[in-house]
This record gives C-alpha cells, sequence and structure tokens, in this order.
C-alpha cells in the first residue's frame, strides 16, 4: 500500500496514519495491546454518537509511535530476523505489510508482473512442500516455482489444476490432516471456517471493481491512496465470496485503471448477477464522514429495486458490523450504474479526509470485517425471503 520508493523511516515521536496502520498490524499479530482509552485528547472528532468505540477511540492521529509500539517493533524484527532497531524502514514496514495477510484471506495465484507477497504464501509454501511437493524456497513470494508445485498438488488431489489457490484447494489441503507445526493454529482455524461458510452462492457471477487504479489513485491520504484500499478491500470480498462458492471477478489488476466503460462492458461480457464497485470518500469538510450507497435510478421511481435492495442491505452490514456512520442509499444515473445490465451498486465506504474513518480504513482487521459485510448482504440478497435474518445477526464463521 505504500509506495516502493525510499521511505523516511517511522520511529518514536512520529504520528499519523502510517503509525495507525503499523500499530493495527502489530496488534493483529498479537505484539501490542489495544490503545490506552486516550484520557486527554478530546478531540472534536464525534464520540457524540458513540458508534465509532473501540478500535478508534482517543486522539485523531492514534497514540503515535511511543514506547510500547517501539518495543512490539522489535519484538516482530527479533522474530522474523530483521535487523533490530525499532525503527520502521523499508525492510521491516514490507515485512509488516505481508504479515497481515493470513492464508484464505484471498485467493493466492502467480502474477508475472506484481508476483503475490505475504504470510499465507509463506504457510501455503510450507504445506507444499510437507506434503513432497517442489514449490521452490518458503520465501512468501508467489512465483513460478509455487504455481509448479500448487499444479502438480491440484492435479494429484483431483482438483482443477489451475495454479491458483482458492477455497477448494485449501479445503484439499486441510483435509490432509495438517499437523499444526510452529504456532500457527491460528491460521489453520482461519482456513478451516472459510472452508465452512458454505456453498450458498454456487452458480453466482459476481463482479467486484475496485475504483481508480494505475495512474489515478484517487483520494489519498498521507502514502495511503483510495485505489490500493479499495483494491485490497476487493481481494478479501473476492476470497470470501469465492469460499461461499461464488465465481468472482476483479475489474482491473493492482496497476491498472480502466475506464468507466471498460468496467462496464467487463462486468457485461462476463454475464454477472451483480456488480459492487468500491470506493472511499473525502472531504474538505473534516466532519464529513460515513458509509453511502448508490445504485441506478432518477429518484422518480425508475429505479432498479434489485440494485436499490442490494445497495441498503450492503450498507446496513457494513455500518452495523463496523460503526461507521450511517449516510444511507441514494438513485444515481452515473454510467457505472446505468451501463451495467445486472444490479449494480457502489458502495463508498468512509472517510479518508475524516480522522476516525480513516484509522478504521487503515485497520486491515477492519477491513476484513467489511469484506465480512460485503459477503453477507449478497448471501441475503440470493437467500430466499423466509431465511433472511436480521441485519449484522446472519452467522458466519467468525474470522480473528
Ligand atoms: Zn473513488
Amino acid at each position: 500500500m505504500v509506495n516502493e520508493n525510499r521511505m523516511h523511516p517511522l520511529g518514536p515521536g512520529d504520528r499519523g496514519p502510517a503509525v495507525a496502520d503499523i500499530q493495527a498490524v502489530l496488534r493483529g499479530l498479537g505484539l501490542l495491546g489495544e490503545p490506552a482509552d486516550g484520557p486527554a485528547d478530546a478531540s472534536a472528532n464525534g464520540s457524540a454518537n458513540g458508534s465509532a468505540n473501540g478500535s478508534a477511540n482517543g486522539s485523531a492521529d492514534g497514540e503515535g509511535y511511543d514506547r510500547a509500539t517501539e518495543l512490539a517493533v522489535r519484538h516482530f524484527q527479533q522474530i522474523r530476523g530483521l535487523s533490530v532497531d525499532g525503527l520502521v524502514g523499508e525492510e521491516t514496514y514490507r515485512a509488516l505489510t505481508e504479515a497481515r495477510w493470513s492464508l484464505g484471506d484471498r485467493l493466492l495465484r502467480f502474477d508475472p508482473d506484481r508476483p503475490m507477497r505475504g504470510d499465507d504464501v509463506t504457510v501455503l509454501q510450507e504445506r507444499l512442500l510437507e506434503l513432497g511437493y517442489d514449490a521452490g524456497p518458503a520465501d512468501g513470494i508467489f512465483g513460478p516455482g509455487t504455481e509448479t508445485g500448487l499444479r502438480a498438488f491440484q492435479r494429484d488431489y483431483g482438483l482443477t489444476a489451475d495454479g491458483t489457490c482458492g477455497p477448494a484447494t485449501l479445503r484439499a489441503l486441510r483435509q490432509l490432516g495438517r499437523k499444526v507445526v510452529g504456532g500457527r493454529p491460528q491460521l489453520l482455524r482461519q482456513s478451516a471456517s472459510m472452508v465452512e461458510s458454505g456453498p450458498h452462492l454456487i452458480g453466482r457471477r459476481i463482479v467486484v471493481d475496485p475504483g481508480h487504479g494505475g495512474g489515478d489513485p484517487g483520494w489519498t491520504a498521507g502514502e495511503t491512496t483510495e485505489a490500493d484500499l479499495v483494491f485490497d478491500l476487493a481481494s478479501r470480498i473476492e476470497g470470501r465470496l469465492a469460499a461461499a462458492g461464488a465465481t468472482v471477478y476483479l475489474t482491473r489488476g493492482r496497476g491498472q485503471d480502466p475506464s468507466p466503460a471498460e468496467r462496464t462492458a467487463f462486468a457485461n461480457d462476463a454475464r454477472a448477477d451483480l456488480f459492487i464497485s468500491l470506493h472511499v470518500d473525502a472531504h474538505s469538510s473534516s466532519h464529513a464522514r460515513g458509509v453511502s450507497s448508490f445504485y441506478y435510478g432518477t429518484g422518480s421511481g425508475a429505479s432498479s429495486t434489485v440494485g436499490e435492495q442490494f445497495a441498503n442491505l450492503v450498507r446496513r452490514e457494513v455500518v452495523v458490523r463496523t460503526g461507521l456512520i450511517d449516510l444511507g442509499s441514494h438513485p444515481k444515473t452515473w454510467d457505472l450504474l446505468r451501463m451495467t445490465r445486472m444490479p449494480a451498486v457502489r458502495l463508498d465506504c468512509g472517510y479518508l479526509s475524516h480522522p476516525v474513518d480513516r484509522l478504521l480504513l487503515l485497520d486491515a482487521k477492519l477491513r476484513g470485517t467489511i469484506a465480512h459485510a460485503v459477503l453477507a448482504a449478497v448471501q441475503r440478497l440470493f437467500l430466499p425471503a423466509e431465511a433472511d435474518p436480521p441485519t449484522g445477526t446472519f452467522v458466519l464463521p467468525a474470522r480473528h
């Protein structure tokens, strides 16, 4: 999510979204406790409605790079075999970025232009090696060797040998009764729960459209771009929908920026049942915050009913599960919604310009929660009405 150019190392005294991001990863790894209830800094962000509790309490910039953060970084560096200096330079930042992925969070496949990196790749490689497949070194980079090893495994176990690690492959890996090695039982539980989310969506074709990309970063906040955030979110949604049996397509790769016409043509060609476009917002007023969704309509009754229904479902699921403010669903005649021949919804998921929303969006765990909410909404859309549970209660395997 950060560009690969030289970065100024972060250390004691630094504040801001990049520091909050690092802290979120360290918390996810259990190396850093939850932030203390910020006593001082009762700044302007709206605790009046009490909705953004927990992860976003206290000051606008998080607690800053304090002593606890430095200790957690040192601990992380020690575990990872990095030089231990308590600062987050390029190397440590890259390792932290990779550590946010757990097996099952996303589909894994070989991308020659931009190889996928992460702890989920390491776990897959280790598993293949344990089973006797030559997947190259377990280096956390999904390279051609990983693909060859994965294809060989898939062939032997009667799976489609497509070199993509998705739900069927995860299920097979799990059924082989992995012995838990090296203290990673949590990763195993996560991939197991992913498989258990079941085949509710078999036969459904869903296109997920991360906004912007390539030369168009969208809104930015420090080193964070909207394009990267929504791509990360789209990857998480893709993984969860695929695990529930749906066929999922993304409209763009990480570095691409197709036009609205190209995005809608892609969805039409894919004969999708549902189109979900993802954005985050920003505003010159630092008070603007919350979640909106949009569906095709003119506001005069000529609206797409399924689109409107899904716009409401997905927005409500996200609001209930994240505590982001509810800004409602709105009819729009944007090309993206108009040119798609299936129910199409755009979700604007929080404001990068708002301190609380930004903290939430920079938290990988919270993005996992949003992905979970989207899955719940899709399942509710396609479930028979009598089986439809109230918002926020649909029972999905707990993650994290
Ligand atoms: Zn946007």
